[in-house]
């Protein structure tokens, strides 16, 4: 059963470009309501952990240090259909294809600086929103 949250980090080419604030407004916009919001940054251990799924992949490394080159927004967003419709909001994972008006299309550079995270199933929504916040830093 799809639940209606979801989990997302403007990642750090995003925080260094100044995006922050026009991300959030989109996200807003879009109707999501945020549930947890911290400004952090990655250690290289806790970024490999967070990408483990990712390990044989060859953009492992760089992905990596990519996301513990800076400070990030994580966030845990609520609203109907949350999985997909974040999805929809930021584009395909390579700016180049993602489609106008997205979040990666406005503010991305890259394939790999792809300027936000957004998680890809319920569960693993689940799983990155606990790997970043305590139940008592969440609130519905
Ligand atoms: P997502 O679900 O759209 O974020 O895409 P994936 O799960 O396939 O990849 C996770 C993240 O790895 C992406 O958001 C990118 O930051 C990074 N990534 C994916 N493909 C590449 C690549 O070909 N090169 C590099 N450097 N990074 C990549």
């Amino acid at each position: 059963m799809a639940t209606n949250r979801t989990f997302t980090m403007i990642k750090p080419d995003a925080v260094r470009n100044g995006h922050i604030g026009a991300i959030l407004d989109k996200i807003c916009a879009a109707g999501f309501k945020i549930v947890a919001m911290k400004y952090t940054k990655l250690s290289a251990e806790k970024a490999g952990e967070f990408y483990a799924v990712h390990k044989e992949r060859p953009f492992y490394g760089e992905l990596v240090e990519f996301m513990s080159s800076g400070p990030i927004v994580a966030a845990v967003l609520e609203k109907d259909n949350a999985v997909a419709d974040f999805r929809k909001l930021i584009g395909a994972t390579n700016p180049a294809e993602a489609a106008e008006g997205t979040i990666r299309a406005l503010y991305a550079t890259s394939i790999g600086e792809n300027a936000v995270h957004g998680a890809d199933s319920d569960e693993n929504a689940a799983i990155e929103g606990s790997f970043h916040f305590a139940g008592t830093e969440m609130f519905a």
